[in-house]
């Protein structure tokens, strides 16, 4: 069987990489939509055959629990939406997708977490690169140790962004934050599979060329984390530098992605000179059908919630190091138990 899946949001990326994906997926397909433009019901159900019964607006979209073709209902709303539309998701019996950033505050999270919990539905954060090939493989040298133990990891995220001024990205009250909480989370997430551990401590610095255009939320961000093992770990991530890259280095050699978060085809290579080359697929559908896997087999959450509030843990701790002058701030995050 194939879960039916409504998208909620029907921005850039619902309509580009979620629509197309859910058309090559194995284990789900695109049964509804959530639209507050109601000039997108009719173009999305022409598009994709959406029955009218499937489609919602944000006002009746609780009537979603009595449709038994949705299984899983996706958030991809600004950040600051995705706490109440993922609980009110939970609360109509579905499960859930959020994407990244899970939310705007740890708090958020657990919110999000308990909900779902309550509900007894399943919740997967949209972090597509845990289901991507090239990404597996820094987690298989990390754990396997070819070149030995790993010393320090580098990650950078971010791209040049000065096209529009209006966009909800650089308002504070409906992203939560700037470059860290939108392209920061996937640099975060490479220093953590890019060590196999967590950090212990952070130290973070921001940096500002252009006030004007980010008056209200963080343009770039450095972080330096250290890591149980004595590892150390650089990231950067950036609204005005285009940045997408991984490396990690380890006694005997390193591994480096280049791109390494966009949506691919993405690019590596090892310290030998080999490449690191898998075929290219759909990141998106590779994730959702994860998720589906999850739902119906049991299979394991790439992407659980609590791997979301983790690195909303880290967000938190980095902002506050920024505000208290670069201070380094302890983390504790190892009896979270996630490392990927
Ligand atoms: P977008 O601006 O293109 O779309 C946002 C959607 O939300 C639009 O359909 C808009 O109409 C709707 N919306 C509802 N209320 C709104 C409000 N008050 N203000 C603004 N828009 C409102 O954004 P997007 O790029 O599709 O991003 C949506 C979410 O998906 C974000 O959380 C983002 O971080 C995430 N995202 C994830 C990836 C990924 O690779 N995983 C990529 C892009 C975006």
């Amino acid at each position: 069987r194939k879960l039916g899946v409504a998208l909620v949001g029907l921005g850039s990326y619902s309509t580009y990489q979620l629509a197309p994906a859910l058309q090559d997926t194995q284990h789900c397909y695109l049964a509804g939509v959530v639209t507050g433009t109601p000039a997108k019901e009719k173009e999305w159900a022409d598009k994709y055959g959406i029955p009218s019964a499937n489609i919602y607006n944000y006002e009746n979209f609780d009537a979603i629990a009595d449709n038994k073709d949705i299984d899983v209902v996706y958030v991809v709303l600004p950040n600051a939406m995705h706490a109440d539309f993922c609980i009110r998701a939970a609360k109509a019996g579905k499960h859930v997708i959020c994407e990244k950033p899970m939310a705007i505050s740890v708090k958020e999270c657990d919110d999000i977490i308990n909900a779902c919990n309550e509900a007894g539905v399943k919740l997967g954060v949209g972090y597509r690169l845990q289901s991507e090939p090239y990404t597996n493989e820094i987690k298989r040298v990390v754990r396997e140790k070819p070149f030995g133990e790993v010393r320090y990891v580098s990650a950078e995220a971010g791209y040049r962004s000065r096209s529009n001024p209006d966009q909800w990205r650089l308002d504070k009250a409906l992203a939560g934050g700037g470059a860290l909480l939108n392209m920061g989370v996937y640099a975060i997430q490479g220093s953590i599979y890019g060590t196999g551990q967590n950090p212990i401590s952070v130290s973070a610095q921001e940096f500002s060329t252009d006030p004007e255009y980010f008056k209200d939320t963080d343009e770039s961000i450095s972080a330096q984390f250290k890591f149980p093992n004595g590892a150390t770990g650089n990231i950067f991530t950036s609204h005005s530098a285009n940045v997408n890259r991984h490396y990690s280095a380890f006694d005997n050699g390193w591994l480096e992605l280049n791109p390494a978060n966009n949506y691919g085809p993405l690019s590596g290579r090892l310290s030998t000179g080999e490449e690191i080359k898998f075929p290219h697929e759909s990141q998106q559908k590779l994730q959702m059908d994860d998720f589906a896997l999850h739902v119906l087999e049991g299979a394991p959450n790439k992407a659980p919630g609590e791997m979301g509030k983790r690195d909303m843990i880290i967000c938190e701790a980095i902002y506050q190091s920024i505000a208290e002058g670069g201070r380094t701030i302890d983390l504790d995050l190892g009896r979270m138990g996630i490392v990927d």
